[in-house]
This record gives C-alpha cells, sequence and structure tokens, in this order.
C-alpha cells in the first residue's frame, strides 16, 4: 500500500505542477457544444497540462475508454490534498441515513442504471453532474432530477478549480449551471480546493459538497470490494463517493444492486444530500 500511496502523492504533485504551469484560458462560448469540449474530461492527465479546448481531441468523444485504466482525472484522493474541507453535511433528522453521490456524469450508459437501482429501492441520490457532460446528454440530467434526486455542480470540463483565477471557478459553475438547473453545492473535480476556491464557489452560492466514505470505484477493484468499502465505513450522515460517468462503471452498478438492499434491510435511509 505504501508504494501506492506514494504514487498517488507524486500524482497529486505532478497533476499540480502540471496545472500550475498551464497557461489559463478562460472557458469561451467557442467551446460550446462541440465535442473538443469533452476532450479535457478524457485527456487531463499528470503529464499533460489540460488543455481547456483541445483543437483536435481524439476519436473516443462518446464512447467509454476502451481499456482498463482508469481515467487519470479521478485519480486524486481527498485526504492526500490539503487542506481537507469539513465532512458533507450535518443531516437534519439524522437517524440511520447515508448519502450517495456520484461523480462525471451524466453518462448514456450508467446513469439510467443507477437511476433504476435507485428508484427500484425507493434511494435517491445526489449527481456531481459536468456541464459539458449533461449539455451533450439533457435528457439523461434531466431524468436525473425528475426523480427527486440532487444535482450538484462538478464544473463545466472538469477542471482543476486551485489552477484557476476566481473568474475562472465563477466561468466553471455559472456555465455549468446555465445547463444542469441550479444547485447549492458544487464538487470541485478530483477533491483539488483550497481556500481561495470554497471562497470563489461562495461568491457563487455554492457550497463545496466533498465526501466522507470513498469507494474508489473508478480503480474497478471489483464489485465486492465496493460493497465491502461502504458497508466496513457505514455511518450516519456519511456522503459517499461513486462515479456514474468517466470510464466503465459496471462495477459501480453492480455494486449498487448489492448494496441498496443490504442498506435498506439493515434499516438505512439513502437520500439527497440536504441543501443541494
Ligand atoms: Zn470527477
Amino acid at each position: 500500500m505504501a508504494s501506492v500511496r506514494f504514487f498517488g502523492s507524486a500524482l497529486v504533485i505532478a497533476v499540480a505542477m502540471a496545472a500550475a504551469t498551464a497557461t489559463v484560458v478562460p472557458v469561451g462560448p467557442a467551446s460550446a457544444g462541440g465535442p473538443a469540449t469533452h476532450a479535457p474530461t478524457q485527456t487531463v492527465s499528470p503529464t499533460h497540462a489540460p488543455p481547456p479546448v483541445a483543437p483536435t481531441p481524439p476519436a473516443a468523444v462518446t464512447t467509454p475508454e476502451p481499456t482498463l485504466q482508469p481515467p487519470k482525472f479521478v485519480a486524486v484522493p481527498r485526504d492526500e490534498r490539503a487542506p481537507a474541507p469539513p465532512p458533507a453535511t450535518g443531516p437534519t433528522g439524522a437517524g440511520k441515513v447515508m448519502y450517495l453521490s456520484f461523480d462525471d456524469g451524466p453518462h448514456p450508459a450508467w446513469t439510467p442504471k443507477i437511476l433504476d437501482l435507485l428508484g427500484q429501492h425507493g434511494a435517491h441520490a445526489t449527481f456531481f453532474q459536468i456541464g459539458s457532460e449533461a449539455a451533450q446528454y439533457p435528457t439523461i440530467a434531466a431524468r436525473v432530477r425528475s426523480g427527486g434526486n440532487a444535482v450538484g455542480n462538478h464544473t463545466w470540463d472538469h477542471r482543476d478549480l486551485t489552477a484557476l483565477p476566481a473568474e475562472g471557478v465563477a466561468a466553471q459553475v455559472t456555465r455549468t449551471t446555465a445547463v444542469i438547473g441550479a444547485t447549492r453545492c458544487t464538487r470541485p473535480p478530483m477533491g483539488l480546493t483550497n481556500p481561495a476556491v470554497v471562497a470563489a464557489l461562495g461568491r457563487q452560492g455554492q457550497r463545496q459538497q466533498m465526501w466522507d466514505i470513498d469507494t474508489r470505484d473508478w480503480q474497478r477493484p471489483g464489485a465486492a470490494r465496493i460493497v465491502d468499502t461502504v458497508v466496513g465505513q457505514a455511518r450516519s450522515g456519511a456522503v459517499i463517493l461513486m462515479h456514474d460517468g468517466g470510464g466503465d462503471r459496471s462495477q459501480t452498478v453492480d455494486a449498487l444492486a448489492q448494496l441498496l438492499p443490504r442498506l435498506t434491510r439493515a434499516g438505512w435511509r439513502l437520500e439527497a444530500i440536504p441543501g443541494c
């Protein structure tokens, strides 16, 4: 595990360095709608400073990545970033309630499956959507809301907000809100945050919403492992991090199919994060 943690830390540093040296280009209307806007969510990596608008995106714009390599943009766990924000919500009413959350969607394959499962078990969740993805799949984005789930902002193109000036953070939020609808919660991509980001989000009426239980589902550890992580760390008020986009999320779906009946049988309620 030490080597894994070291790799994770090195990755964090590499990402931060790459981002710090990147030229900041404001999100502009020229990138609206086109496939190029999708590219950053697929290509941000420690070895490539994220181009806001890739002039020649790879062909795989709408297909999930074909390989087993995890998307590098989710490779940064919060606990290796400083400073960690205060955990989540103080749920009102408490009791045995937890809050599922799904990042990086909406996705045409995985999001509907997750919505079906939630509906079958009377559960709700919060979906932190990427604006450019929601723009591509508006009907799925709308279905998320219509099912009584909550929606959060996950920026327009999955940017490292710590690498943006305050105006850039604001642009990421407002452009996404225009597509996904109003929300009071933003989750910084990759968990990359700092006090300036928190302040910039606050000026946009956004609360930074992190998580308490990281399933690391993006690493595809197997559905059983994802289940064990949640069950093993379950506690009242916990926000659970999973992903409905950004790659092959079949393990996430499989894990959810096991988790929902198991948690509800044990008396847990799964609700949307309050106040988002
Ligand atoms: Zn993300």
